[in-house]
């Protein structure tokens, strides 16, 4: 049985109704809920290819036959359409939208193709407004199960992590390792990872999203690893570099630069401090030391049910910092030829000041592996 992503179902009704409020202060008849992830969160239906129709005072899923087990037993309570073979969910979301005689109906522009945008404006009549991330600044703010569900996702990030680390040999190839980080997450029941690994031996680090390549552990002093969790629907986001070999001047340098820059990050983080804020401080600390333009990045992102979601915390970032969001802070410096040093870790704004989640070890000694 699949399992329902945070206790949606005991909470949905809750979220919804902030929804439900802020359609009717928009003066809109209806909001249709396109984004599978929004839909998740506000249903706790866990599947995809679904719809959610809101109004003031309504909610129906809109779904198809494979899924009327699964919605039965996340969201018995919810009021359910399951369209036939012959129909598209988006027929559907036509036909109650005709059968409400909603005249203005909100949309999610970022998940809505305008291919579809445009039949349903064809098919329906309404006059279509964008609304503006309603959902996802719901979503930035995470529960009580939800920070729980985080802790537990990053726990069997860092589990897998440590038992890669021990294993690890010269032999071993960037695909190898990234294959068994997932194998570990599953092994202590994750669904699997957040995201593709990144793992980049040497000058291969310096890539900040690179794909893991037939590159061995022995063929350079140190590897960046960036990996995350999926746990019951929440992700985890972590990077650690380990050195395999004596620890090269420069990685010493640039290391430090970087965990300086990280740390200062961190000590600003708490509710009312501005995005800009909270990047700048890593910023700064990394110009001074004479790598600004080697660290072409934002600070770091929000995460929960997607591995990146609002808040952005960046140079141009809009917006502060509120109690209850999740955040990465991973300043990094890429040298291309030599290589990178990111460090990321994951951190809970709090009431009065923040919760450093992330657990594993990060000084460049500690992460020293003997092979
Ligand atoms: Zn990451
Ligand atoms: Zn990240």
């Amino acid at each position: 049985m699949t399992a329902p992503a945070s206790n949606g179902h005991r909470l949905a009704p809750q979220r919804r109704s902030k929804i439900q409020r802020r359609i009717k202060r928009a003066g809109l008849d209806a909001l249709l809920v396109t984004d599978e992830i929004n839909v998740t969160y506000l249903t706790g239906f866990s599947g995809d290819s679904s719809y959610l129709w809101l109004t003031p005072d309504k909610a129906i899923l809109l779904s198809d036959s494979r899924y009327s087990t699964q919605i039965s037993e996340e969201c018995p309570e919810l009021e359910t359409l399951i369209r036939d073979a012959g129909r598209t969910t988006c027929d559907l979301a036509i036909e109650v939208a005709n059968s409400s005689k909603a005249l203005t109906l909100g949309i999610e522009p970022e998940s809505l193709t305008k291919s579809l945008h445009d039949r349903i404006q064809a098919g329906c009549g309404c006059e279509l407004t964008d609304t503006d991330g309603w959902v996802e600044s719901l979503r930035a703010i995470k529960d009580k199960q939800e920070i729980q569900t985080i802790r537990h996702s990053i726990q069997i990030a860092e589990r897998a992590f440590s038992v890669i680390r021990a294993q690890i040999t010269p032999e071993q190839t960037e695909r190898e390792i990234a294959h068994n980080l997932e194998h570990q997450i599953r092994g202590f029941g994750g669904t699997g990872c957040a995201f593709a690994p990144i793992v980049g031996v040497g000058p291969r680090g310096a890539l900040p999203h690179g794909i893991p390549s037939n590159r061995r552990i022995g063929e350079d002093p140190f590897v960046l690893i960036d990996w995350g969790a999926k746990y019951n629907g929440y992700a985890s986001d972590l990077t650690r570099v380990l050195v395999t070999a004596r620890i090269p001047p420069k990685l010493r340098k640039i290391h430090e630069i970087v965990l300086k820059a990280q740390l200062a990050a961190i000590a600003k983080i708490r509710p009312g401090a501005t995005l800009r804020q909270v990047d700048r401080a890593a910023r700064g600390s990394i110009e001074r030391a004479g790598f600004g333009k080697q660290f072409g990045h934002g600070l770091g992102h929000g995460f929960g049910l997607r591995i990146h979601e609002t808040p952005f915390l960046s140079p141009i970032a809009d917006g502060q910092l509120t109690a209850g969001m999740v955040v990465t802070i991973e300043p990094g410096i890429y040298v291309p030829g030599w290589g990178g040093v990111r460090i990321e870790d994951d951190v809970l704004v709090t009431k009065h000041g923040h919760e450093v989640l992330s657990r594993l070890p990060k000084s460049l000694d500690e992460c020293l592996v003997d092979m």
